[in-house]
C-alpha cells in the first residue's frame, strides 16, 4: 500500500506502536514518515530556516566526510553548506572543527553517525544550544546505534533523520524526521500545508536521475583523485540542480516498514558477527581498522584506513577482481560544493578509507575469503 495523503507526512496505523517506542527512546515529540532521508533532511532545513528567519544568508555546517545528499538537500532548501573537518581516526565531526567553521550565519550543524559509529555529543549539543544553532543528527547509517552512555543515537539533536532505503540497515524503503521540541513541532505544522503544492515526479524519472547522479559522482571522484581543481566544483555547482527532483519523496510503504522494524536486532547481530571475523582476519595488515561499531553496536560497513593511500585504487581493483565488493568513493564533499573550506584530515581520510560489506547479501564464508584477499593483495602491494 502506498501512502500518498494530502499532507506531505502522513500518519498510518501500522506504525503507531513503533512511533510510540521511538518517541519514548529518543525523547522526541513527533515522527514524520516520508520516502527518503533526503526528504527528511530537506524538511529539517526548512524548519531551521523558519526558526532562524532573522538570518538572511543562512549556513549549515556539514562534515566533509559524507555522501553528497546532506549538502544537495541543503542547497535545495536554500541553505549554504559549509564544511568542517573530521577526526582523523573516525571521520566524524568534533566541536573544535565546528567552531572553526562557525559564522554569524550558522543556523544548523548536521552530525553524521558515520558507518554506524557514534561519539558523545554532549559538548557539541551544549555549544549549539548556547548559540541557538540547531543540531541535526543524521542516522541513515546508524539506526539503532548507542551513544557511549547507552542512549540511542537520535536522542540528542533537535531533529534527527532516518533512512530505510536499500543499502541502509532496514532496506524496506522510506525515511523519517524526528522533532524533539513541542515548539518546533508547532512551527512544522504551519509549514506542512505548503508541502501539498509539491508534485512528486514519476518513479522511473527518479530512478534515471539517481543512476545519472551516481555516474556523475563516480566520474568526478576519479578526476578529484587525480588532482583536479576548483573548476570542477564550478562545473558541478552549475548542473547539480538538474537532480533536485529526486530528493523529495513523500511515499513509503507503512506495512513493510512495520514488518521490517522487528527485524532490526537480528540484522545488527548478523552484521556484528561478520565485523568480528574481519577484525580477527585483518589483524596485522598495513591498515588501521575503525572499531566504533563495537561500542555503538552497529556496523554499517566494515571500514579501515590503509597505510598505502597512493596505491588504494589499484589495491581495491585487485580485491574486486578476486570477487569482493570494496568501496572508497567518499571524496571530501567540500571539494564539490565549497573548495575554500579546506579540510586536511578529511582529505587524508578519503585517500585511505576502504569499506567492506557486512550486509545480508554476503555470508560469513564470503567475509573470511574477502579478508584473505585483502591480506594477500596488501602483501603483494607493499
Ligand atoms: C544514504 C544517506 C542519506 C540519504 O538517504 P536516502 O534515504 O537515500 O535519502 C543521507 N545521509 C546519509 C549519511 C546517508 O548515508
Amino acid at each position: 500500500m502506498n501512502v500518498s495523503s494530502k499532507e506531505f507526512f502522513s500518519k498510518t496505523q501500522p506504525l503507531k506502536q513503533i512511533e510510540k517506542e521511538l518517541l519514548d527512546q529518543t525523547g522526541c515529540v513527533s515522527v514524520k514518515w516520508c520516502g527518503r532521508a533526503a526528504t527528511a533532511l530537506y524538511w529539517s532545513y526548512q524548519l531551521t530556516k523558519s526558526i532562524r528567519e532573522e538570518v538572511s544568508q543562512p549556513e549549515v555546517i556539514l562534515p566533509a566526510i559524507s555522501c553528497t545528499t546532506p549538502a544537495n538537500t541543503a542547497m535545495l532548501a536554500g541553505l549554504q553548506p559549509r564544511f568542517a573537518d573530521v577526526h582523523q581516526d573516525t571521520g566524524m565531526l568534533g566541536l573544535l572543527e565546528i567552531q572553526q567553521r562557525f559564522t554569524e550565519n550558522t543556523v544548523a550543524v548536521v552530525f553524521i553517525h558515520l558507518y554506524g559509529h557514534t561519539r558523545d555529543l554532549t559538548a557539541i549539543n551544549k555549544w549549539c544550544r548556547e548559540r541557538n544553532v540547531l543540531l541535526i543528527e543524521d542516522i541513515a547509517q546508524a539506526h539503532g546505534a548507542r551513544f557511549p552512555n547507552g542512549r540511542l543515537a537520535g536522542s540528542v539533536g533537535d531533529f534527527s533523520v532516518y533512512s530505510f532505503n536499500p543499502t541502509k540497515l532496514l532496506e524496506c524503503g522510506g525515511g523519517a524526521l524526528m522533532i524533539r521540541s513541542a515548539e518546533h513541532e508547532k512551527i512544522m505544522s504551519k509549514l506542512e500545508p505548503k508541502n501539498q503544492v509539491q508534485k512528486e515526479p514519476e518513479a522511473d524519472i527518479v530512478d534515471q536521475l539517481g543512476l545519472s547522479y551516481r555516474n556523475l559522482h563516480h566520474s568526478l571522484v576519479t578526476l578529484f583523485r587525480m588532482g583536479a581543481d576548483a573548476a570542477l566544483s564550478t562545473a558541478f555547482l552549475q548542473i547539480r540542480s538538474a537532480f533536485d527532483a529526486m530528493y523529495l519523496k513523500r511515499t513509503y510503504d507503512s506495512k513493510s516498514l512495520a514488518e521490517a522494524w522487528s527485524q532490526l536486532p537480528g540484522i545488527l547481530e548478523r552484521r556484528r558477527r561478520k565485523a568480528e571475523i574481519y577484525k580477527q582476519k585483518l589483524k596485522g595488515g598495513p591498515w588501521q581498522t575503525l572499531d566504533g561499531w563495537q561500542k555503538s553496536g552497529v556496523c554499517w560497513r566494515y571500514s579501515l584506513l590503509v597505510d598505502f593511500p597512493e596505491k588504494v585504487v589499484v589495491f581495491s581493483k585487485r580485491v574486486r577482481s578476486d570477487g569482493f565488493h570494496v568501496s572508497n568513493l567518499y571524496w571530501p564533499v567540500n571539494h564539490f560544493f565549497k573548495p575554500d573550506d579546506e579540510c586536511y584530515s578529511a582529505d587524508d581520510f578519503a585517500r585511505r578509507i576502504v569499506n567492506l560489506w557486512v550486509d545480508d547479501s554476503v555470508d560469513e564464508d564470503w567475509v573470511r575469503q574477502c579478508a584473505e584477499s585483502m591480506q594477500k593483495n596488501a602483501a603483494f602491494e607493499i
